[in-house]
This record gives C-alpha cells, sequence and structure tokens, in this order.
C-alpha cells in the first residue's frame, strides 16, 4: 500500500467533466463508480518519472485515487500492444478504401494511405484504442494520511 508520498493531490472543479476521451478510456472510481478524468488519472501512475500526482481527488465521493501500475508489463504486451498494431493495420486498411485518403504505391503496385489517411488512422483508430486499454489499469485508494 503506498502512502501519499508529498506529490499534489489533483481535483476538478465542480463544473469540469471528463471529455471524449475520458469516456473511452472508462476509468472509474472503485467506491462510487464516478468517471474520472484520464489525464490526471494518468499522471498518478507511479511509474512517472515527472509532473506525477500522488492521487487524483474523485470529485464525487472525495476519496484519493491512483494507479498502482501493477500487471503493467503483462498489460502492454498482452493488451496494448497487440491492440495497437491491431487498430493501426485495421486504419491503414480501411483509409485505402476511402477516396482522397490513399495513393498508389508505384513500386509495389499496391495502396496505401497519403499523409491524411495517417492522421485519420491515427485519431480515429489507435489513439482510441489506446485510451480504451486505460480500462484495464488497476484503480486503487489512497489512504489519507490529514495532510492535504
Ligand atoms: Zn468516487
Amino acid at each position: 500500500m503506498r502512502t501519499d508520498d508529498g506529490q499534489p493531490i489533483s481535483r476538478l472543479t465542480a463544473s469540469q467533466k471528463p471529455l471524449i476521451l475520458s469516456k473511452i478510456a472508462g476509468v472509474r472510481c472503485p467506491n462510487c463508480s464516478a468517471l474520472q478524468p484520464i489525464y490526471h488519472m494518468d499522471r498518478t501512475n507511479p511509474h512517472r518519472g515527472w509532473n506525477r500526482f500522488s492521487a487524483h481527488e474523485c470529485s464525487s465521493c472525495k476519496n484519493w485515487l491512483y494507479f498502482d501500475g501493477k500487471g503493467r508489463y503483462r498489460r502492454f504486451f498482452l493488451i496494448v500492444a497487440p491492440l495497437f498494431f491491431l487498430s493501426a493495420g485495421l486504419g491503414a486498411e480501411v483509409v485505402t478504401h476511402i477516396d482522397g485518403l490513399h495513393h498508389l504505391h508505384e513500386s509495389s503496385g499496391s495502396e496505401e494511405g497519403n499523409f491524411l489517411g495517417f492522421l485519420v488512422t491515427v485519431f480515429l483508430f489507435i489513439i482510441p484504442t489506446v485510451f480504451f486499454t486505460s480500462r484495464f489499469e488497476s484503480v486503487q485508494t489512497l489512504e489519507k494520511n490529514g495532510q492535504i
């Protein structure tokens, strides 16, 4: 069990709501299952070396939440990396069938995505998929030690 290591606790004001990428990431408070902002929760990762928060305060139940990073390598190799390549391949395949997003690669004789197709692949396929894998993160509640 980690204790508060002196880094600041992040909070949202009442008017700030989790946005689209947080909805895709789907990280929820284990105590009240409120949706948490993925940008703040990512900064509680214990393996993050800079600009890190000890925890993020759930705006609903006020518990302090953090990613404990357990199973991090297993999750990367079994879930994140395969889904990354799958989404990249799927995106590359889809853009070759949409006019304006591909061109003929003459030496290989096959269609491949152009720069716009690359952007579509990254922003519509890869990034949502990688954020989606945050659902497999382990969320823990930090014991409050009296300091804020
Ligand atoms: Zn909560």
